[in-house]
This record gives C-alpha cells, sequence and structure tokens, in this order.
C-alpha cells in the first residue's frame, strides 16, 4: 500500500473514477445523424439534436446493443429495465436545457475490472453502473475575440457513463484502471478509447483519509481529464494539496476542479452539484427501456476473448509471466502480433523479442505495432534461427537492427554476412587452443586460481570468431581445455 507522507502522519488516497466513452455507432442516440469526428460544425445536426420544439428522441438500437455488450465486458448486471431521465440545466451548448442521462435505473449495473499492476499482481476494481447518456455540444471561444460559437456536431451523440466504486489507492492503480477499460472497450468494439479526440474522457474523483481509517473523507472532482498522465499528474497534485488543508485543520469543501495542464495544478471550478439540483425526472417522450433476455444472450454469444482471458491463455498456453501477458494483451493489436510471431516457436523467447526489442525499437523510432518496419512473420523468422540455433541472441540483435532498415529477411542477413553460428566442435576447439596458446601467461594464472580470466577466455575467442560461435558449446568446450 502506497501512503502519501503527512507532517503529522501517513494518508491513503481513496480514488473513484467515472468515464465517458463515446459509443461506436454511425448515428446519435437519439436521432439519425452522423457521429463522424472532424466534420465542419454544425453540419451533422438534426431537428432532434438542435432540441426544435416538437421534436421527438427515438431510442438507436445499436447504441443500446453496445452499452449491452459493454456491460457483459465487465461482468456486469444487465438491466432488462432501464429509464431514461433528464437532468435539467443550462449551458448554451445544451439546446434543450436537460440532457437525456439515466439516473435511478442504469441499464448496466454492478461489474466489476481487474487491473493488471506492473509488480505483475492484480487488484479488482468494482463497477458501480453503466448508463446510457447524450453529449452536449461544444462551445468555441477561439474563433473570435468578441463571440463564443457553439458546435452542436456531438450534441446527442451517445455516451456511456462508466462509474467505479472508489476502490483505487494510487495514481498507478487509476492508471492501470483507465488502460484496463479502454483495452476492453476497444476489444469488443464499443469504443474507440482516444483520449486526445475526446472519445473517451474521465473525471477524477479523490479524497484523502488517515492511514487505516475505515470512513471515507470528502470528495474532489477533477472533471475532463484528457489523458492517462495527466490523470496521475493531477493525482499526485490534489493528494498533496488536500493534506496540506486537512493538515493545517482545513476542511475540504466538495466541489469541481481542474486540472490546469501548464501550471500542473487543479483549480477550483465551481462547488459540487448534488443531483437534485438537476432537477432529474423521467423523460415523459420516451418510454422505460425494455430488453429481451434473448437479444441479451445473443449479444453474449459474439463476445471476443477479453482481455483477462487472453491473458490467462497466453500464460498457460506459451509459459510466459503474468507481467509480459499483461503488457502483450493490453492492445490486441499487439497481442495478435505476438501469436503470429510464437506460432510454431518458442513462446517465451517470442515474447522477450516482442516486448522487449520490438517495443524497444518502435519506441525510439516514435511507431505503432501497426507501422512496424518489421512483420510479424519477419520477425518469427528471427526467433525461429535463434531457436534452431543458426545464430545466438547476440547475432541476432545486429540481425534485428538490420531487418529495421531494409525489410530483409532475417535467414537473407545472416547469409549474406555469413553470420550463421558455428557450432562444429572441431572448429571451436581450434579457436580455443589458438587463443590458449596465446596467452600462456593467462592461462598459467587462471590455473593457480584467477578464475575471473574464464570470461576473458570467452571474450577472446568471440572476439576471434566474429561472436559467431555457439556460446553454451563454447563455454563447454573452454571448460575441458582448461581443466
Ligand atoms: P457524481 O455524478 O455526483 O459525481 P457519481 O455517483 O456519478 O456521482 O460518481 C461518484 C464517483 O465518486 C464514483 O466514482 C465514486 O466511486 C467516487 N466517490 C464517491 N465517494 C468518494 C470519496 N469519498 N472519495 C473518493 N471517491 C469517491
Ligand atoms: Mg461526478
Amino acid at each position: 500500500m502506497s501512503y502519501v507522507q503527512g507532517a503529522t502522519g501517513e494518508w491513503e488516497m481513496v480514488i473513484g473514477l467515472e468515464v465517458h466513452a463515446q459509443v461506436i455507432s454511425n448515428s446519435k442516440l437519439f436521432s439519425g445523424a452522423s457521429t463522424v469526428f472532424g466534420a465542419a460544425p454544425n453540419a451533422q445536426v438534426s431537428l432532434v439534436d438542435a432540441a426544435f420544439p416538437g421534436m421527438l428522441p427515438v431510442i438507436n438500437e445499436k447504441c443500446v446493443e453496445q452499452a449491452v455488450r459493454t456491460g457483459l465486458g465487465l461482468k456486469a448486471q444487465i438491466n432488462l429495465t432501464s429509464v431514461f431521465d433528464r437532468k435539467n440545466y443550462f449551458y448554451a451548448d445544451l439546446p434543450a436545457g436537460y440532457q437525456i442521462s439515466q439516473f435511478t435505473q442504469p441499464i448496466v449495473g454492478k461489474g466489476e475490472i481487474l487491473l493488471d499492476l506492473a509488480d505483475g499482481t492484480s487488484r479488482k476494481v468494482g463497477i458501480t453502473r453503466l448508463h446510457l447518456e447524450q453529449d452536449a455540444g461544444k462551445s468555441m471561444h477561439d474563433q473570435s475575440p468578441k463571440e463564443t460559437f457553439v458546435d452542436l456536431n456531438r450534441s446527442g451523440v451517445a455516451l456511456m457513463e462508466i462509474v467505479s466504486e472508489p476502490d483505487m489507492r494510487s495514481g498507478e492503480e487509476a492508471g492501470a484502471y483507465l488502460k484496463k477499460l479502454r483495452a476492453i472497450l476497444r476489444y469488443l468494439g464499443t469504443c474507440d478509447g482516444n483520449m486526445e479526440e475526446g472519445s473517451m474522457r474521465c473525471d477524477v474523483n479523490l479524497s484523502m483519509r488517515r492511514a487505516g481509517d475505515e470512513t471515507l473523507g470528502t470528495r474532489c472532482e477533477i472533471k475532463n481529464v484528457n489523458s492517462i498522465r495527466f490523470v496521475q499528474q493531477a493525482i499526485e497534485y490534489e493528494a498533496q494539496r488536500q493534506v496540506e488543508v486537512l493538515e493545517s485543520g482545513g476542511a475540504i469543501k466538495q466541489e469541481t476542479r481542474l486540472w490546469d495542464t501548464g501550471k500542473g495544478v487543479t483549480r477550483s471550478m465551481r462547488s459540487k452539484e448534488d443531483a437534485h439540483d438537476y432537477r432529474y425526472f423521467p423523460d415523459p417522450d420516451l418510454l422505460p427501456l425494455k430488453l429481451d433476455p434473448a437479444m441479451v444472450e445473443s449479444i453474449k454469444k459474439t463476445l471476443p476473448e477479453l482481455p483477462d482471458e487472453k491473458k490467462a491463455r497466453f500464460i498457460a498456453a506459451y509459459g510466459l509471466k503474468p507481467y509480459d501477458a499483461s503488457v502483450l494483451v493490453a492492445e490486441k493489436t499487439s497481442a495478435d502480433f505476438f501469436e503470429k510471431v510464437a506460432k510454431g516457436r518458442d513462446g517465451k523467447l517470442a515474447a522477450n523479442w516482442v516486448t522487449v526489442e520490438l517495443f524497444g525499437a518502435l519506441n525510439r523510432l516514435g511507431k505503432t505495432i501497426e507501422d512496424s518496419p518489421v512483420s510479424a512473420e519477419a520477425l518469427g523468422g528471427l526467433v525461429g534461427l535463434i531457436s534452431d540455433a543458426t545464430i545466438s541472441g547476440r547475432i541476432a540483435k545486429d540481425v534485428f537492427a538490420e531487418m529495421l532498415e531494409g525489410g530483409k529477411s532475417a535467414a537473407l542477413i545472416v547469409e549474406e554476412k555469413g553470420l550463421k553460428q558455428v557450432t562444429d566442435t572441431g572448429a571451436i576447439e581450434k579457436a580455443i587452443d589458438e587463443i590458449l596458446a596465446k596467452n600462456a601467461d593467462k592461462v598459467a594464472e587462471y590455473k593457480s586460481g584467477k578464475d575471473k580470466l574464464f570470461g576473458f577466455f570467452i571474450g577472446q575467442v568471440m572476439k576471434a570468431t566474429g561472436g559467431k560461435v555457439n556460446p553454451a558449446m563454447l563455454n563447454e568446450l573452454l571448460k575441458k581445455k582448461l581443466a
């Protein structure tokens, strides 16, 4: 457990996250307008989205299915009856004066998410609920010095609000939660999880309590933090701020704060509204949403293998360490890439080459696995050459560096450069003999007890042979010669 050290003792962070995930669907939650990102302002606005008088919402079945699919992926309760409510507030980007949301009866109830932590352990975090709601439009303050414009393209787009229990205890756990949730949404194809474009947004709720306390402290909510890194930074900052307030005898006001990326601080935005401020009531234009259990069952049948199951399978089938497996399954594309490399080969070796060498190289090159200069088949070829002892792991790194450059296969590079490992006992013995003859003095020192010289001899033989001698064989033969 990681505590925050204050002047008067240790404090524990309590974190709950609310994530707004934009539903992947061609049209909006209650209208047929398009949801494509990046269109000209107000190009995708139906009369319903603009709240013209008399317009009636019609529920989009696809969005409902996506919410159910997500609920199932979060191992959550699917509520066969749910209700849409009006959440009333006034803002320029909300033409109806209310947002259609779900309040007391959400479509999805309690579920859970398993966090994969860096030390290889997992931790369960409860999902409180998932409900469907409309997104609001966007106020544009940077178009004119005097006026604010409103773009309603986003108005009415379906969001899933996914609320966690206050189960997280550190910035690292909050980060792991968001990564896992994003992975699940992407595997399911229900949200693209792109935080930069705003299709996944996070509100952080944080309170502090003395280490060992059971009761929850008063929380602050930090709204719309738009990257995982910022979520973690905002948590670190806010935890310190709250500890300072509490230790100097102050009280935390329940309020909504903003993360100021430039200054690296959270700032008060407004005092927190209570639910009654929104005058929630069931939307009279919409009937309660009733799901057919057969529809839920049929969605269940189409669920893909999700990250946790894939991870378990990678551990069992390829003998991977839990941490390596969770790194590989974090993105479906890397998991698929790995499986192609590992197919019919040494899984552990394949995992190592993907997570260490390939990911390292992609990182340096600023590329993603989708545009990797080395294909899965090509990397598989290299791994195969190591496994069957054609080349050593050392030489393989040089071969890989060249593969990154040119698109040549590992086998071709090994052939062209004559990098084949020497596994002929006679040839290795000859190389050893030459080195020992040249270094008779060192051989004598070694025999009188200077064991460290063993490494020196290995290094010399490797140097003389361009690193191509099979290391295990060299070790064994040298031992014999020096015995
Ligand atoms: P609201 O819309 O008022 O913010 P929600 O129920 O949608 O309320 O979300 C509340 C979020 O705050 C949840 O993620 C919950 O886990 C978290 N939370 C509630 N109480 C605390 C607390 N004392 N400290 C930290 N987080 C909390
Ligand atoms: Mg909230």
